[in-house]
């Protein structure tokens, strides 16, 4: 199981559809950018005009999708989505750009992966509505103007240090995502529990939420897949002892960390004393790609207090040896 993987079957894609919030006041957590949203949004509709462009930053599965559909709703326009890989060049660009309506939203997934040539046709368009059409090749090229109808961006990235700096200053909204407090957690938990209709207990939901790793989309997926041992091996509700079983036999550890983050501990550890480290050689040590640590587990695993930079490198932290029962250096024998 990898929660935080896309590739869902198509039925597990309508169940995130399902559990998707659709407006504002249904999205859970993240108080602050919530309602600023809300001021923003309501401001634009009052005065009739396309809702400034939005950058939403943070690491995966906490939300960035499901805002950007939920702005569209809450603004009440349409929503044509992409992503910065697919748009390789300006035509694949131009031709999203002129479908839209006045106010609509287009959203960019993976905004920091944008071509540069595409970045850069992308900024007239953000900043004056306006794009240039390049018509014909050799002698009788010449580009055409085109006033494109007023829309509102939302860029979405999980590394806005890859962002270059004009493209940051073309967002007047900036939003970052933070990971979600476990109070938080079990609330979406009880949500989605009952839109898929399952019985689940507090302490039940407490658990899930627990072993999230801080994030939506990996509390939904652990829901479905302990539903699966509440029916199969329980009696169809989510108690505190089904929803341990089921997360210990997919390898999700009390503390929420899978089993890449343990790793990336362990080989630490093992291999590099602790640290500091650096990062492509934690990568190649653990056998994953560079990007995927540094947004995928990195990010929790400082937040949580496990990891910490430094000048020279990633760290380990006492909690790490205490959370893998090692032997911290200057200590004698095992911890525990
Ligand atoms: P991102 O685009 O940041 O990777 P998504 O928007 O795709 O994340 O969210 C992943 C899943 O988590 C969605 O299916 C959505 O149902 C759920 N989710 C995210 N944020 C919330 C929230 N605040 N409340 C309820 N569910 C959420």
């Amino acid at each position: 199981l990898d929660p935080t993987n896309d590739n869902f079957s198509e039925q597990e894609n309508n169940i995130e559809k399902a559990l998707r919030p659709q407006l504002l006041q249904d999205f859970t957590g993240q108080p602050k950018l919530v309602e600023n949203l809300q001021i923003f949004i309501q401001a634009a509709k009052r005065r009739g005009e396309a809702l400034d462009h939005v950058l939403l930053h943070g690491p995966p599965g906490l939300g960035k999708t499901t805002l950007s559909l939920i702005i569209a709703n809450e603004l009440e326009t349409e929503i044509k989505i992409t992503s910065g890989p697919v748009l390789e060049k300006p035509g694949d660009l131009a031709g999203l750009l002129t479908n839209l309506e006045e106010g609509d939203v287009l959203f960019i997934d993976e905004i920091h992966r944008l071509n540069t040539v595409v970045e850069e046709y992308l900024y007239s368009a953000m900043e004056d509505y306006r794009i240039d059409i390049m018509l014909d090749t050799g002698p009788n090229a010449r580009t055409i103007q085109i006033q494109l109808n007023p829309f509102t961006l939302v860029g979405a990235t999980t590394r806005k240090g890859l962002l270059t700096a004009p493209m940051r200053a073309r967002f007047g909204i900036d939003c970052l995502l933070d990971y979600y407090d476990l109070a938080t957690l079990i609330k979406i938990i009880k949500r989605s529990a009952q839109i898929l209709q399952v019985p689940i207990t507090e302490d039940g939901a407490n658990e899930i939420g627990r072993r999230s790793r801080g994030t939506p989309r990996i509390a939904n997926a652990l829901l479905r897949r302990v539903r699966d041992f509440a029916e199969i091996k329980g009696n169809g509700t989510i108690d505190a002892t089904i929803a341990a079983y089921g997360l210990d036999a997919l390898q999700v550890d009390s503390q929420g960390l899978d089993e890449m983050d343990n790793k990336i501990l362990r080989v630490m550890i093992e291999h590099f004393k602790g640290g500091p480290v650096g990062l492509t050689t934690i990568a190649t040590a653990v056998g994953e790609d560079a990007g995927t640590i540094e947004d995928v587990h990195e990010p929790y695993l400082i937040q949580q207090g496990y990891l910490k930079r430094t000048p020279r490198g990633r760290s380990v932290t006492y909690k790490a040896y205490q959370h893998l029962n090692l032997a911290a250096p200057g200590e004698e024998g095992e911890l525990f």
